[in-house]
């Protein structure tokens, strides 16, 4: 959407194809009997890319702050500002006291990333700004920062091992190791997970849910003369003769694509045979690295309408919430455990897998989000909706979906989430749920077609198949067809909504200095 809006503003014919009713993937919100939810991202991190790219496009968006809490078990702590890492500090001594000096350590090493991160974000990102004409930005901002951001970027290169690794150096209590993780992506560069402070206090949310972003975009694309087309689903890129195809067999030619959807996909369904053997090589190279990696972890989530007024939500957290109802943590031996039941699965019985669940919602991490606390518009009066999700493993609700018991599992795992909310942080719960429904992996897979459910593209537990390096993203965005582009979060990592926009911009960068060389 990012490029279309850019390429649309520029004045050229553009068409964005989208399989679903909807645009805007995985940033969408949806409502349901009076109820907003957020579909995908729950709030937004600006990271000095979307206010900019808002602001270079022209686009309005009211939009709030978006306070996050974090809680395990009886202990909640409301982020408010840098002072409230000496509170989480507090915190987590409160839970571990044997383990006060591991946490120094920890906060030290926050507090070292939230330096670094406020130089990464701390100016509007110069792919945003027009260099030539803004000449106060080039020379106030932008080159000062420079040396500044080089040094940082050293730094982020040197925190590239798992977080995972990182933590075990210096934490040996694995219990505070897993509060500390376990809400990130397995094998998450320890720089990006431990950079969650920053982010916690960078939230935003537009005024009637973070799908609001996708409805302004796509407001801005029409007002420019782009065309979307949705309801459209892409099944056949013919690279030589630059043209894709639909389903239903209708084909568009085009001058430059930019694909900005699952990598996978795309080089599963393109066709490179006219094209030159040197391009052709490229291509097998790169598709072999895509096709034999995986997406990362993707996320269950329950919604919940609740016949509760906010209020009662109000007193215990905000609107967006990280809750650990055990300080145990999940710890290795979870790990071991599903993925021996995964690797063992014709062996594996229902009542192991129901076992084990118990354990994985018993010691989660939750994010749980009530939109109608960050805009109090998005909830019929007195009710509350309500969002719980926790990264949840792809392949798992795979194998049960071939085994026959898909619907049986949601509802037992739906049934266990609701006992450890209400027996924990929200005792109101109870009884006051009018309806529930889920999305599973499976869901994310069928709706947006991301590769094993992925919500922010590769998985980190392989070596990433596209560009991983801030200092080189311009790259990332560079297929080895020269007509094609690639953007969105299969095209650069760690990924989420800014780079998402990041790549949009820089694709559509690509694409006018090919018009206009
Ligand atoms: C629960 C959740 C929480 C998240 N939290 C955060 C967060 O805190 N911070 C953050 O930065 N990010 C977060 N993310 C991730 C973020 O939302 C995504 O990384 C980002 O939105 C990806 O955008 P995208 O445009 O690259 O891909 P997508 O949103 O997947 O969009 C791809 C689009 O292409 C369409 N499409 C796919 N295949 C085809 C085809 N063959 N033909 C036509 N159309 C097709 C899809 O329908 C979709 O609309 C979260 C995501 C989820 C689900």
């Amino acid at each position: 959407m990012t490029s279309a809006a850019y390429l649309s503003r520029e004045g050229h014919k553009v068409l964005l194809v989208e399989k679903n009713k909807e645009c805007g993937g995985l940033v969408n919100s949806f409502e349901r009997d009076g109820f907003y939810f957020d579909a995908g991202v729950r709030a937004l991190e600006d990271a000095g890319i979307i206010i900019p790219m808002l602001n270079e496009l022209n686009i309005q968006l009211e939009t709030v702050k978006s306070p996050v809490s974090v809680g395990v078990e009886n202990e909640i702590l409301h982020i408010e500002n840098l002072d409230s890492l000496v509170k989480y500090r507090d915190l987590l001594v409160k839970l571990y006291p044997e383990s006060e000096g591991e946490i120094n350590e920890i906060i030290k090493v926050i507090r070292r990333i939230m330096k670094n991160m406020d130089v990464l974000y701390g100016i509007e990102n110069p792919v945003f700004k027009d260099l030539k004409h803004d000449r106060t930005f080039l020379f106030k901002k932008l080159l000062p920062w420079l040396p500044k951001f080089i040094f940082t970027v050293g730094r982020i290169n040197r925190m590239n091992m798992p977080v995972e690794d990182y933590l075990e150096k210096f934490v040996k209590t694995p219990s505070l190791r897993d509060i500390i993780s376990q809400h990130f992506f397995k094998n998450t560069p320890a720089f990006f997970a431990l950079s969650y402070f920053s982010l916690y206090l960078d939230y935003f949310y537009p005024k009637g849910g973070t799908g609001e972003l996708s409805e302004a975009l796509r407001r801005k694309i029409i007002e420019c003369g782009g065309e979307i087309k949705t309801e459209t689903k892409i099944t056949g890129v013919v690279a030589d003769e630059c043209r894709v195809i639909d389903e239903k067999n209708i084909t568009y030619k085009y001058d430059n694509l930019i694909w900005a959807a699952d990598l996978k996909t795309f080089y599963k369904i393109s066709e490179i045979a006219g094209l030159s053997a040197k391009i052709r090589k490229k291509f097998e190279i790169s598709k072999s690295k895509m096709l034999n990696n995986r997406g990362g972890d993707s996320v269950y989530t329950l919604f919940l309408e609740v016949d509760e007024p906010l209020e009662s939500f109000k007193k215990i957290a905000s609107g967006h919430f990280f809750y650990t109802p055990s300080k145990l943590g999940l710890g290795k031996t979870h790990w071991n455990e599903l993925n021996d039941l995964l690797n063992n699965w014709e062996k594996a019985d229902r009542e192991q897998i129901l076992v084990w669940l118990d354990k994985f919602t018993r010691l989660n991490t939750y994010e749980i989000s009530i939109p109608g606390l960050k805009d109090p518009e998005l909830v019929p009066e007195g009710k509350s909706g309500i969002i719980i999700s926790f990264l949840a493993e792809y392949d798992l609700f795979n194998k049960i979906q071939t085994a026959g018991w898909y619907d049986e599992f949601k509802s037992e795992l739906e049934h266990r989430i609701l006992n450890v909310i209400s027996g924990s942080v929200y005792p109101m719960l109870k009884d006051k749920i009018i309806t529930s429904f889920s999305f599973t992996p499976l869901s994310i897979e069928n709706r947006v077609g991301s590769s094993e459910g992925a919500i922010t593209g590769w998985s980190f537990q392989n070596p990433v198949p596209v560009i991983n390096k801030i200092q080189i993203s311009d790259r990332s965005v560079l297929t080895p067809v020269p007509s094609i582009f690639q953007a969105g979060q299969w095209a650069y990592s760690p990924a989420g909504v800014p780079m998402s926009i990041l790549t949009g911009k820089l694709a559509a960068n690509k694409v006018l200095k090919r018009i206009k060389p």
